[in-house]
């Protein structure tokens, strides 16, 4: 009976009724959230990869290989609309070698219909009409296309950006520098920035600072890594997990990742209780960003969650 309570407080909460003061370590939940009529959740995909499953998951099989999608969203919210990933950089199309070995690794899928633009076309947006990019993290399939959003502001943590530009040694390789080049001004401009950017040190940030939509700091899978909580209206609260969750499963029966890719991991499985504290405390699912199942069985865009 107790989490139908938590539950119940949780709808409560979402239906910016009532005060609440539950707090459960750092877990502060907002006390008064309005999520408003209209909010949107559209997911995507950029061009699928094709890997080992082992490259992901500690002590899956490498073969045979699985194509997993690279995820990334957006939230329409009545003051703005938000990208949360940029997928794989669109250069790949016309350019393979842009992302070196990478490319034979990862097999990514490099037609031009997956280009970020022609599929924001889907829900009938332009790079222009998003104004907020949140990228999880720098790697290659999630930050790739940055430098396409010059007018939106970005918003991520200094960590992320001085470790993409110079990660740790044996972390390197999802890295492009290019990708996070285009975000330096040009040489003598007198300023860091080649775009607004909102720069986080280890710290979360309420967008349109009414609790529907917040940038969560979650060192883990990188060093500067973020996750997001959006509580939607009707569908309720979603966790956009990252990279720090790469299949449903890891959350389910607490699997680590391969270590090969986490820089903190004891962040990771930190996160994993975050996100089973969110499911008791107010119902909240949590969307990944690879997991091919979950991926097939979600409503994809231009259909939506709202
Ligand atoms: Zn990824």
């Amino acid at each position: 009976m107790k989490s139908w309570k938590l539950v119940g407080t949780a709808l409560a909460i979402l239906m910016g009724g009532l005060a609440t003061d539950a707090v459960a370590g750092s877990y502060v939940t907002p006390r008064h959230v309005e999520s408003p009529d209209g909010m949107k959740l559209y997911r995507f995909s950029s061009g699928a990869l094709t890997i080992g499953k082992g490259v992901l998951q500690n002590f899956a099989e490498m073969e045979p290989p699985i194509q997993i999608p690279v995820g990334f969203y957006v939230i329409q919210h009545p003051k703005g609309n938000v990208l949360f990933d940029t997928g794989n950089n669109d250069k790949i199309i016309t350019d393979p070698s842009y992302w070196g070995p990478n490319f034979t690794g990862a097999q990514p899928v490099n037609t031009p219909d997956v280009a970020i633009d022609v599929q924001l076309e889907k829900i009938g947006l332009t790079p222009d009409d998003i104004d907020y990019v949140v990228v999880s993290h720098m790697h290659l399939d999630h930050g790739g296309n940055v430098g396409k959003f010059p007018n939106s502001t970005l918003i991520i943590q200094q960590d992320e950006i001085d470790y993409a530009m110079w990660p740790d040694d044996p972390f390197t390789g999802p890295f492009i520098p290019q990708d996070a080049w285009v975000l330096r001004a040009p040489v003598g401009s007198g300023q860091p920035n080649a775009m607004t950017m909102v720069t986080l040190q280890d710290e979360d940030f309420d967008i349109f600072g009414d609790g529907s939509v917040i940038v969560k700091s979650w060192q883990g899978h990188t060093r500067g890594h973020q996750m997001m909580l959006v509580r939607l209206p009707k569908t309720g609260s979603v966790i956009l997990v990252g990279d720090n969750v790469y299949f449903q499963e890891n959350v389910e029966k607490n699997l680590p990742p391969n270590l090969v890719l986490a820089y903190n991991p004891a962040g990771i499985m930190e996160s994993y209780d975050w996100i089973r504290y969110m499911r008791a405390s107010e119902g909240a699912q949590f969307f990944t960003a690879h997991d091919p199942d979950e991926f097939k069985a979600a409503k994809k865009a231009p259909d939506f969650y709202e």
